[in-house]
């Protein structure tokens, strides 16, 4: 290696581990050391489990990595209770080269936050079942006027604001958190159909079209079945709130290569050219959305980026003002794409 490259690395803040195709390594620099307590030695040429003894790291090094997905992870080591973000390359016939950075503060932090939101949204949540228990009784117990009854309502619906805010905040922090990680091979077709026959009452109250093209079945996808059902029917919500009175949403699922691709679109208000790019953020409710529906609480999107972010995929837009919008997904098959 050149001398200034290696220079370089051997100075990172990283940790760098490079191994041969037999496991012997090949380069390690003092981070690496450093972060699994070994004193600095030449290990050049000496097996890996022999210098670093942790059974995560010979794992790493050792197992088979089927996907993208795999070699970008977190590695909990048991000894000395450290976590570590790993993101491993491979280069067939040469070796592996793992770079690796401490983030155990960074999860501490974000368990203080995520027992945080846990904690207030249920103490929230209940004495607002009970606001909206009592508020739902009112005219149970005595005749009211208009004007009360508009107060009510304005009441109930901005209980009804609250809790879906505490749902979508909570929902969100247990993503963030890489809470619920199991996946299992899902039958999306079947996800879909499910999303959308749950939905037809919303679309007809609003007698709107909504037309489903699927496949009988598709290879299947590594996922987590509720969540992807919390996908399509944040999309299919998004597109039935922005959409007029009779107007036309489309949902349709095609396996193309390697991937299925989900879309939905609608031929409702759209979204502003310059604000389609803050969409996924959280929060963010573009300006012609506020008028159009009141309830939302700019989140649904950041879920639905998350959760595609959790099953390597990719969703991008298209979108103009008052002709409708397009949402594509595309997930990754499960084998899909093995190296
Ligand atoms: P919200 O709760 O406001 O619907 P989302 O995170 O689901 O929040 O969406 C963020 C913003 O993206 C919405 O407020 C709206 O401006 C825009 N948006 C999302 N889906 C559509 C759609 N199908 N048509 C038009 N605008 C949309």
């Amino acid at each position: 290696m050149d001398q200034f490259a290696s220079l370089l690395l051997q100075n990172a803040e990283a940790a760098i581990i490079a191994t041969d195709t037999e496991n012997r390594i090949l380069f390690c620099n003092a981070a690496a050391y450093q972060l699994f307590g070994i004193p600095c030695c030449d290990s050049n040429g000496r097996p890996l489990a022999e210098v670093f003894p942790q059974a995560e790291i010979v794992e790493l090094f050792t197992r088979d990595v089927p996907d993208e997905r795999g070699r970008r992870r977190e590695i909990s080591l048991s000894d000395s209770k450290l976590i570590l973000s790993a993101s491993l390359t491979i280069v067939p016939g040469v070796g592996r080269v793992a770079v690796m950075q401490d983030i155990t503060h960074l999860k501490e932090r974000s368990q203080i936050k995520n027992e945080f939101v846990q904690r207030v949204s249920r103490d929230i949540r209940s004495p607002l079942t009970t606001i909206l228990g009592y508020t739902e009784m009112i005219e149970r117990a005595g005749p009211i006027n208009e004007t009360q009854r508009s107060f009510i309502e304005r009441v109930i619906f901005s209980v009804r604001s609250i809790t879906a805010l505490l749902t979508d905040l909570v929902d969100l922090d247990r993503l963030e958190a890489h809470l619920d990680t199991d996946l299992e091979p899902i039958q999306l077709p079947l996800v879909v159909r499910y999303a959308v026959e749950g939905s037809r009452r919303q679309f007809e109250a609003k007698a709107q079209r909504l037309d489903l093209v699927l496949p009988e079945r598709a290879r299947p996808v590594m996922g987590n079945p509720l969540h992807l059902r919390q996908m399509v029917n944040n999309l299919l919500d998004n597109a039935n709130k922005y959409t007029a009175r009779g107007g036309l949403v489309k949902v349709s699922l095609a396996e193309e290569a390697n991937f299925l691709v989900l879309q939905v679109s609608d031929n409702g208000i759209g979204i502003p050219a310059e604000e389609q790019a803050f969409v996924f953020d959280k929060f963010y409710r573009a300006s012609n959305a506020v008028a159009e529906a009141q309830e939302g609480t700019g989140l649904g999107l950041s879920i639905v980026k998350r959760i595609v972010d959790a099953h390597a995929g990719r969703i991008w837009l298209e979108s103009q003002e008052n002709q409708g919008t397009t949402f594509t997904i595309m997930l990754p098959v499960q084998n899909g794409n093995k190296t």
